[in-house]
């Protein structure tokens, strides 16, 4: 075969991984799939570099044309792994139909590659969360650069994916974080709702304070590293799917490019 014949073939592995994830992620009753364009959306054609690692792994899900103008949209994300326990997290999500943003540590994505590959698999974004878990802020234009290239290659080398997102540890940003970030090509994805799970260990604390602070159109930052976390979000699909929200990742949130160096919240 040749190396051609290869990537085309690899490309069509690609598609049917984005088709088989293309249900949508509501529990939302009465919200009719028709109203919802599912089109392969507007990164349909795989990049080569992701067609490249498939030799490793799936090609990630382009995002599906969801409009969260219209629809009532949430994007769940969950920072720091992976680790272990982002397994039964998987299988939660995947049980519902629910794609959310996993943010990577870099020595974490290399640590379980594994792990790195099923979360694309499942059709759920991944982006950059530094290498070291470092305080950009604190860091020179070139450590923040270091950071922030060494997880894309942990990642890539991982899944063959590489991610467009870039969230910087404690939301902590400056302008020399933005600056680089512009250069690297990457915004800065921050969050509207922090239930605090890092430091309140009680997963009815966090189902209580995520169900309280959702609005459509928000981010909300979780923490896959902690079980307490991961044991909160079965009830946090029931109760936000019963207000009529679906679950998007950031991608799909925004429905739109963002731009290199700024910084989202929300909407
Ligand atoms: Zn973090």
């Amino acid at each position: 075969m040749s190396v051609r014949q290869a990537l085309v073939r690899r490309g069509a592995a690609a598609v049917a991984v984005a088709a088989a994830c293309g249900a949508v992620s509501t529990m939302a009753p009465g919200l009719a799939a028709g109203k919802l364009d599912l089109a392969a959306g507007r990164h349909g054609a795989p990049q080569q570099a992701q067609l490249l690692g498939a030799q490793r792994g799936p090609a990630a899900a382009p995002p599906r044309k969801i409009n969260c103008a219209k629809v009532k949209c949430i994007a769940l994300t969950f920072d720091d792994g992976p680790v272990s326990g982002t397994d039964k997290l998987l299988k939660i999500l995947a049980k519902r139909h629910v794609r959310a943003t996993f943010f990577l540590v870099g020595q974490n994505a290399k640590a379980h590659p594994d792990l790195v590959r099923k979360e694309l698999a499942a059709g759920h974004e991944v982006g950059n969360h530094s290498y070291t878990h470092a305080d950009l802020t604190r860091l020179s234009s070139a450590g923040i650069k270091s950071e922030i290239t060494k997880t894309q290659t942990a990642i890539r080398k991982a899944s063959g994916f590489t991610p467009h997102l870039l969230r910087p540890p404690y939301g902590s940003t400056n302008s020399r974080v933005a600056a680089v970030t512009k250069r690297l090509g990457m915004p800065q994805i921050i969050w509207a709702v922090d239930p605090l799970d890092w430091r309140d260990r009680n997963s009815a604390t966090v189902e209580r304070r995520v169900i309280k602070a959702a609005r459509p159109g928000y981010i909300v930052l979780m923490h896959d590293i902690h079980p307490t976390t991961v044991n909160a979000v079965p009830t946090i699909l029931s109760r936000l799917a019963a207000k009529g929200y679906v679950f998007v990742t950031v991608s799909e949130l925004f429905g739109r490019p963002l731009k290199p160096g700024k910084t989202y919240a929300h909407r």
